[in-house]
């Protein structure tokens, strides 16, 4: 069965900043297919573990395997090559440039230091960054923004560019898509919207990674579920076992 294969396998990743363990020997697998959810208290190294898995970070120790071969120590834009895509906490669009455009750009802008780099680059000529008009609508379409394409992504409210944000990154075609908050600061309407996306891609053979807080959304898309606390894993399992979990009804969701 395809869908028990691991597609992500972290062993024992430590991650300290001076003197603090952000990450502390942390373990997890990520199964081909699957929505695997991240969640735990502010502060808890989630954003930690994202950018140790797209290789903004190095681990002090442990190694971490996609698809079978080691990542750490891999530089960014190769483990983007790799298939691995993100979004970020903070959405990250270029606002002066439409819609479609932002995501002809592809992820291609993921690895790149500075926008302002990256745009120069496309200005002179780096065409074979972008990915063609028909795969953009396509992935317009699939996200539900066709009707935008020519305008500027700023018009946009932040839960469509967050939408713009994810079909930006599916551009790169990854397998797995790294998603830091996708519903933070979305409606309900759009959340919904934003579930309905994630269990339309999945079996396009998409396996998610994300972080978030907003705990029906997550309760509602996930396979697994991981938690963390204080750099640690405190517990992992399926939505029920989670929710019916006492230590994470103390630490994180009875507040
Ligand atoms: P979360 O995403 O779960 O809220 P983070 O991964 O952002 O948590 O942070 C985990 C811990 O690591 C926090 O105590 C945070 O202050 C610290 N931290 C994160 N990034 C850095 C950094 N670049 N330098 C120093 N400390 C950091
Ligand atoms: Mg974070």
């Amino acid at each position: 069965n395809k869908d028990n294969e691991d597609l992500l396998v972290m062993e024992n990743v430590t991650k300290r900043f001076g003197g603090l363990n952000a990450i502390q020997n942390i373990s997890l697998t990520v199964k081909k297919g699957s929505v695997h959810s991240l969640i735990g208290p502010n502060g808890a190294g989630k954003s930690t573990l994202i950018n140790i898995i797209t290789g903004v970070y190095k681990p002090n120790e442990g190694s971490v395997l996609f698809n079978g071969s080691q990542i750490n120590g891999t530089k960014p834009y190769k483990i983007a090559l790799a298939g691995i895509s993100r979004t970020f906490q903070s959405v990250q669009v270029f606002g002066n440039m439409s819609v479609l455009e932002n995501v002809m750009v592809g992820g291609h802008g993921q690895y790149h230091s500075n926008l302002f780099d990256f745009i120069f680059k496309l200005g002179r000529g780096r065409k074979e960054e972008r990915i063609t008009r028909e795969r953009a609508w396509a992935l317009l379409q699939m996200v539900g923004l066709e009707d935008r394409a020519s305008e500027f992504s700023s018009s946009l409210s932040s839960g469509q560019q967050r939408l713009l944000e994810i079909a930006r990154a599916l551009a790169m075609e990854p397998d797995l898509l790294l998603l830091d908050e996708p519903a933070a600061g979305l409606n309900e309407v759009e959340i919904s919207h934003l579930s309905n996306l994630i269990k339309k891609i999945t079996p396009k053979g998409v396996t998610i990674l994300l972080i978030e807080h907003h705990i029906d959304f997550v309760m509602d898309i996930s396979n697994t579920i991981t938690v963390l606390n204080f750099g640690k894993k405190l517990a992992e399992g399926s939505p029920t076992e989670i929710q019916e979990n006492q230590e994470v009804i103390d630490a994180y969701l009875g507040k």
